[in-house]
């Protein structure tokens, strides 16, 4: 019987920095059209997991699969070209430039296989993608900012805006690295509304948080990620009533 339809497979993976072993023995499966989240104290290795997924940084060991194909030695570009996308912990922003040709650039790199700054100067030609990129503004709630520079956007709105540079891109899976970090609790809970409407497309997500609003409303099934390695995993509810969670985590005086 075929597994679950796996779509991104963790195979024990290790990840060390000098004597720190980040990840240890790492197995993570995704499951198509699932929101699986990865959650852990500060420090537990959950940003090093998501830059080994993406390719930013090569694993000690182990290796990470993706719809068939091996990951592991590809880089950021050619990942992403095969259709993962990645919300960061810090935004990735062209400051200089408008809402809306920010949005149009990841569309326009996905065409063309890589972003050639010498686009920039025909961004206004390319209507096709002007097109879709305001609606990707309207998707996010951000159309009334598609001219305001990229810069001067709140730090919610830059967030939306990522998350619509990444929608652009119709990846099969989304990583987000804390999609909520620093908003306040009405920004939290738009941006949760605009993360259960993509997941009602079916879009399979990778989802890193350590706000347990976020993760309980959003999430099909939790990984809890402490000192570098898998110390549980399930749907929510396993997740939430795991005594070895609530001691490293949930009760913890963490973040
Ligand atoms: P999290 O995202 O869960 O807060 P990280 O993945 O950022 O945790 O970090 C896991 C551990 O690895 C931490 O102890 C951190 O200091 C260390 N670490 C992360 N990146 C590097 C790096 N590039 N070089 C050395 N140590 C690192
Ligand atoms: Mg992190």
């Amino acid at each position: 019987m075929a597994q679950n339809n796996v779509v991104l497979h963790v195979a024990d993976v290790h990840k060390r920095f000098g004597g720190l072993h980040a990840l240890a023995d790492i197995d993570l499966q995704i499951e198509e059209g699932k929101t699986h989240a990865i959650i852990g104290p500060n420090g537990a290795g959950k940003s090093t997991l998501l830059n080994v997924i993406i390719g930013k940084l090569a694993p000690t060991s182990g290796q990470v699969v993706f719809d068939g194909a091996i990951l592991t030695g590809k880089k950021p570009f050619q990942i992403n070209q095969l259709g993962i996308a990645r919300v960061f912990q810090t935004p990735e922003i062209f400051a200089d430039l408008s809402v809306l040709h920010n949005v149009m650039i990841p569309a326009l790199a996905k065409r063309d296989g890589m972003f050639k700054l010498n686009m920039l100067r025909t961004l206004d030609s390319e209507t096709g993608i002007r097109a879709e990129a305001e609606h990707m503004l309207e998707d996010v709630g951000l159309i009334n900012r598609k001219d305001s520079i990229a810069g001067s956007l709140s730090r919610g709105d830059k967030r939306r805006m990522e998350l619509a540079m990444c929608l652009i891109q119709h990846p099969r899976l989304l990583l987000l690295d804390e999609p909520t970090a620093g908003m306040s609790r009405h920004d939290t809970n738009t941006t949760i509304e605009l993360l259960k409407k993509i997941k009602a497309r079916g879009m399979t997500k990778v989802i890193i948080e350590h706000d347990m609003h976020v993760v309980f409303s959003l999430a099909d099934k939790i990984s809890v990620l402490a000192q570098g390695r898998i110390i549980a995993d399930g749907t929510p509810d396993q997740v939430r009533g795991n005594p070895k969670v609530q001691e490293a985590y949930l009760g913890g005086a963490h973040e």
